[in-house]
């Protein structure tokens, strides 16, 4: 089957074919490099990373070039390293290598080009040249802006009205701007602040050109697919989509705009502004795996909300542990070898990565591994131990020697299970007795024996 994602531009899934051959080229959207990275911003790489192994996959990891920034000139990062009397450079070189650690230890891999917006100011300062020279930006007050009115096709991506774009920019209405709607390319810095020489005085870039000009540096004109939350469609990628094809001559920019849903907490979009924040490395620090947070991650589709709760983690903590069991039956080593994985698991993906689909397959998978164990069929366990491992390879899953995540997890089994029990006597108590004997049933399924006591109380034993 082939490739099939869904476009922004289009609004629909549309088949996915190389610009370049069998070559792909892609661009996310990186961190703002002045804090630790939340599980929102995780997100946004996990599922990029998911949609990176399935293109290596498809088309060899040596025909896919996956390009994300590092934005470390931003007005959060001046404010940051002011309020820690930090120096800048100290300040964005510490959170990148946190960030690199964090995105890591779930499994993301490295982009293969990694552009920190200080290395391309040049590049920047050229292409605001073109814009002015081609009558797309105007310089006015130590400013240079751009003009939204020169540009027709303005508002496509994110299909807003013009006073909605206004409004959803919360533009700062300056009177040196000929149209509200016109924004940043270039701002005058105080003697405080980053800056760098210009034919427009000392200053600094604004954020939306940052990418324009590296994806430029590193994919060319016209490249194949432009990603990152569903909060960059307006107004960052809108104006990277006017101010690259402008500067272009009217080329086409991208080809598949694609946008991740927000993850949040009640409902609220996780954000460092709201304070309603998870960091992936205070997870880390609590012991969660992991793989245990890139699974929770994709278990639900990547274009849909994601509700993060104790619960959903400690589903997929559930899911992963089973996963594991069965990678461990026998207790020997498992084969593994990438073109095992399993067709299903392969197809959800490719399917605009349908990761909820392809993780039912992957826990289906686990359930034949143990029949075939019981039944002392032992060369199917081990054919079906390796296409278990080799379709956890593609998901960036079961990367750990079963035997080590195992005794990993054991030590905080006692903690997983008690507040297991405790979510089974709540819903006793609101009598939801299926979700209750589902809870029964899943700690029966990693060898959890429960006895109701009559006051209410439950014990457990291993079985
Ligand atoms: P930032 O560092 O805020 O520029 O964000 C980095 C990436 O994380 C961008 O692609 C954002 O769209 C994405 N992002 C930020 N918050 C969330 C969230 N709550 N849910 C999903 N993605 C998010
Ligand atoms: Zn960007």
């Amino acid at each position: 089957m082939p490739l099939v994602l869904y476009n922004s531009l289009t609004r629909r899934k549309d088949p996915f074919v190389p610009i370049d051959g069998n070559n792909v080229r892609m661009y996310v959207c990186g961190p703002t490099v002045y804090d630790l990275a939340h599980i929102g911003n995780a997100r946004a790489v996990v599922v990029f990373d998911q949609l990176y192994r399935v293109l290596r996959h498809t088309y060899g990891a040596d025909h896919v070039r996956y390009v994300r920034n590092i934005t470390d000139i931003d007005d959060k990062i001046i404010d940051a390293a002011r309020a820690n009397g930090e120096p800048i450079e100290a300040l964005t070189a510490r959170t990148t290598a946190l960030f690199h650690a964090d995105m890591d230890a779930l499994g993301a891999l490295r982009p293969d080009v990694e552009p920190r917006c200080t290395g391309h100011v040049p590049q920047m300062i050229a292409m605001i040249a073109k814009l002015i020279a081609g009558g797309n930006a105007y310089a006015a007050e130590g400013h240079v802006l751009f003009a939204v009115a020169s540009w027709p096709r303005y508002g496509r991506l994110s299909r807003r009205s013009r006073q909605e774009m206004i409004a959803g920019a919360r533009v700062e209405v300056a009177p040196y701007k000929r149209d509200p709607g016109d924004f940043v390319l270039w701002k005058p810095s105080t003697p405080d602040q980053p800056a760098w020489d210009s034919p427009w005085g000392r200053g600094r870039p604004g954020w939306h050109i940052e990418c324009s000009a590296m994806s430029e540096a590193h994919l060319g004109e016209t490249f194949d697919i432009h990603g990152g939350g569903l909060d960059l469609i307006f107004p960052h990628h809108e104006n990277e989509l006017a101010q690259s094809e402008s500067a272009h001559g009217g080329k086409k920019f991208v080809n598949f705009w694609m946008h991740n849903g927000f993850l949040s907490v009640d409902s609220t979009k996780m954000s460092k502004s709201l304070g309603n924040f998870v960091t992936v490395h205070d997870l880390l620090e609590q012991g969660v795996p992991g793989e245990v947070i890139r699974l929770a991650l994709l278990s639900t589709h990547y274009r849909d909300p994601l509700n993060w709760t104790d619960e959903a983690l400690d589903q997929a903590r559930r899911r992963l542990f089973r996963l594991y069991v069965a990678l461990n039956r026998g207790k020997h080593p498992v084969v593994r070898d990438n073109d095992l994985a399993l067709d299903p698991v392969r197809e959800a993906l490719e399917d605009d990565l349908n990761t909820p689909l392809a993780l039912t397959h992957l826990s289906d998978l686990a359930t034949l591994v143990n029949r075939s164990h019981d039944l002392g069929e032992i060369e199917e366990r081990d054919r079906l131990q390796g296409v278990l491992a080799a379709s956890g390879q593609l998901f960036g899953l079961l990367s750990i020697e079963p035997e080590i995540f195992l005794k990993g997890e054991q030590r905080s089994d006692d903690a997983l299970i008690r507040s297991r029990i405790a979510a089974r006597i709540q819903a006793r108590r609101e009598r939801r007795f299926a979700d209750a004997d589902q809870i029964r049933n899943e700690l029966v399924n990693i060898g959890i024996i429960l006895e109701d006591k009559p006051d209410g109380t439950t014990d457990w034993r291993k079985a």
